[in-house]
């Protein structure tokens, strides 16, 4: 695929993707996506309780410098937003919220990342939000370390030691957390 070629098929991917329902889309390169070690330590101070019970979180992904290796390799990347409506102000019902979108948003981003191999591009990557949700219990805690669900897993965003805040920023796309609202991030990146 020469260079234009590409650019038209990653454009079409961008059209794809807002058709599928994302609220925010944004086509990226791939360098600009930013990389903090400030991230991996939020993971290892374990106040989401996943480091280390997760396949998808660290310490089972690959180092920040290997990370930085391996997003090298891509050209390109699309930022891909959802941003549900809170109703209520109950903090359960907010997080449970947060949690279907996040099984949302991840289903929507395996389902991009096969509309790219198709499209021509079979390295094409989903990074989600938060830890892995497709089983009740991570096998992690049952001491297997062999996902059985490799098709629909991946790493979040911040697992891999993006700055999702700070990488969403610069590309011109908010985050909110405010009150009754609220935004979950993905990355599609492409070769
Ligand atoms: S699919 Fe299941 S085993 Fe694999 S990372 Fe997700 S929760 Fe863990």
């Amino acid at each position: 695929m020469n260079l234009s070629q590409k650019l038209h098929s990653i454009l079409e991917l961008d059209i794809y993707s807002k058709n599928m329902g994302f609220n925010q889309t944004c086509l990226v390169l791939a360098k600009d996506i930013l990389l903090d070690e400030r991230v991996r330590m939020h993971c290892q101070v374990n106040l989401c309780g996943n480091y280390h019970n997760n396949l998808m979180c660290p310490p089972f992904l690959p180092s920040l410098s290997e990370i930085r290796l391996l997003i090298k390799r891509y050209n390109f990347a699309l930022l891909l937003q959802l941003q549900p409506s809170i109703t209520s102000k109950n903090k359960e019902e907010t997080l449970e919220i947060f949690s279907k979108t996040a099984i949302q948003l991840n289903e929507m981003l395996i389902s991009l990342e096969r509309k790219a191999f198709a499209s021509g591009f079979p390295l094409a990557l989903a990074l989600g939000a938060g830890e892995c949700k497709l089983c009740e219990d991570c096998i992690v805690k049952h001491g297997k370390t062999q996902c059985p669900k490799p098709g629909s897993s991946r790493p979040s965003m911040e697992g891999m030691g993006i700055d999702v805040l700070q990488t969403c920023k610069s590309a011109g796309l908010a985050m909110h957390f405010k009150e009754g609202e609220l935004t979950l991030a993905g990355l599609l990146l492409i070769d």
